[in-house]
């Protein structure tokens, strides 16, 4: 209930689409029953979460921030979800993204923008209103667009769990959407190794590097939540096979063998200088408890965000086609034939950015353009891949890197660049992870001198989540 409060004083912060009030108050009112049955509760019963809305949750709207889905109640639960449930998670509401998760900040959204609390005065100004923001109120702050963007696509859940309205909030990464609003909002962003955790029930973005993220307030909690979403699936053929051990990480960690790679081509023209101390800081630190801290190259990094662009768009060209208004998600009122329907459809659900993507998209994918772009970009993801690859065959255990590029900009700043430009900005330091299917995790480490976090990335070889997190532990 308290969370649920919360969640209302949050508000004008937008970060979640779907409040699901009823199911946590249906799992309080049973409390009692489970606490007396004799089944084992595990640490996460009782324990509200939040959901990114591109996951289906059977009897609760999910909409993909999208005027196309924004009827649309899934008659089944994603594994994710379904798993966090059975752990006894209590899902406290469907956060807010960018349209089908295209983006880089949480501005892209059929439901409006969200923002960050950092450095906000919208909060502020909602105490001072003792609760009771009139509508007039909430739009004057509305207005206001002096606060900072929370970076995406999966800005709702960051500030669900930056505000403290849940413990734990799924996000997903294509190509940063979990670490880039973590960054941005001074969380804990976890995305694993593709393959570890299903995405059954996640709606498409790219399927051969869409994976489902975790965002919380330290390391203990993302791993918490993720010991209980990894492992096999049946539902989802890309999922590893093999069993998931859980694990725990230390309180007593010793660094002293660990081999940290610092790769030079993450040093990026636009890389703001605060950003850049951080990183030399946190090397020095590492240095200083006995870590061997030494430059790679990767000479692909650069080709990772055109390369992406390309399958991207063209994976979006794909899974969007289903969207034509007969079996499910919105129609439009008034048309004279099949074709005219899937047109006016199609013309008046999707935003703009979404639109632009499937027009590319279908581009690339024409006969005479498919080897020009969706094979020469497969072959560029190769190289991005088996730059990874000489990195750990060169003993390196993790990689370290600034996770974006700056601290979080204003939204009116952020507004005046285009999609694309967006992203080749945000996207910089994320997406070749993504490419190469490795597990990567945002660690907070200061605020700026405008008292903006800033963080770091940690990047090391598929299935090391252990380690990754260990190192994570260490240095927040
Ligand atoms: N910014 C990238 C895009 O818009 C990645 C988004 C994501 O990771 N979902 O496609």
């Amino acid at each position: 209930k308290a969370a649920i409060k919360v969640v209302s004083i949050i508000k004008p912060l937008n970060a979640y689409i779907t409040v699901t009030g009823n199911r946590a108050k249906e799992h309080a009112d049973n409390s009692d029953s489970r606490q007396n049955s004799r089944c084992l509760l595990g640490k996460l019963d009782g324990i509200p979460i939040a959901i990114k809305d591109n996951y289906c949750t059977k009897g609760h709207p999910t909409t993909c921030a999208s005027k196309m889905l924004s009827n649309f109640i899934p008659t089944y639960d994603a594994t994710v979800y379904k798993r966090l449930k059975d752990a006894g998670t209590v899902l406290i509401g469907k956060t807010n993204l960018d349209e089908f998760a295209m983006g880089s900040g949480t501005i892209d959204s059929y439901y409006g923008p969200t923002k960050n609390l950092w450095n906000s005065d919208l909060l502020t100004k909602f105490y001072v209103c003792d609760n009771k923001c009139t509508e007039d109120c909430e739009s004057r702050s509305m207005n206001e667009n002096s606060w900072h963007i929370t970076g995406g696509s999966s800005g709702g859940s960051a500030v669900a769990v930056a505000t403290g309205s849940c413990y734990a909030a799924i996000g997903s990464d294509t190509g940063g959407s979990t670490r880039n609003p973590a960054s941005y909002c001074g969380l804990i962003g976890l995305k694993p190794t593709y393959g570890l955790v299903s995405r059954y029930g996640l709606i498409p973005l790219v399927n051969s590097m869409d994976v489902p993220g975790i965002l919380t307030r330290n390391v203990d909690d993302a791993v918490l939540v993720l010991n209980s979403i990894a492992g096999p699936d049946e539902a989802d053929s890309t999922c590893r096979q093999k069993d998931y051990v859980p694990f725990d990480v230390p309180n007593a960690i010793d660094i002293s063998n660990l081999r940290v790679g610092i790769p030079t081509e993450y040093k990026e023209r636009n890389l703001n200088q605060e950003v850049q101390e951080c990183w030399d800081e946190v090397s020095q630190y590492l240095k200083e408890a006995g870590a061997t801290v030494c430059p790679v190259s990767m000479p692909y990094t650069s080709l990772s965000i055109m390369c992406y662009a390309v399958l991207n768009r063209c994976d979006v060209a794909s899974n969007l086609a289903c969207y034509d208004g007969i079996e499910y998600g919105y129609r439009a009122d008034e048309w004279s034939s099949v074709h005219e329907s899937y047109k006016k459809t199609r013309s008046e659900a999707f935003g703009k950015v979404v639109k632009d993507r499937i027009l590319v998209g279908n581009y690339f994918l024409l006969e005479e353009n498919y080897d020009e772009y969706y094979v020469k970009a497969m072959k560029i993801r190769r190289l991005i891949s088996e730059d990874f690859d000489a990195a750990w065959d060169n003993n390196v255990d993790v990689l370290l890197t600034p996770t974006t590029l700056t601290e979080a900009p204003k939204y009116n700043d952020f507004i005046l660049m285009d999609n694309q430009t967006q992203c080749s900005i945000q996207d910089y330091c994320t997406q070749p992870a993504n490419m190469a299917g490795v597990p990567a995790v945002n660690v907070p480490i200061k605020l700026s001198r405008n008292g903006l976090p800033l963080s770091l990335q940690l990047m090391g070889p598929s299935f090391t989540e252990e380690r990754l997190l260990t190192v994570a532990k260490w240095i927040e």
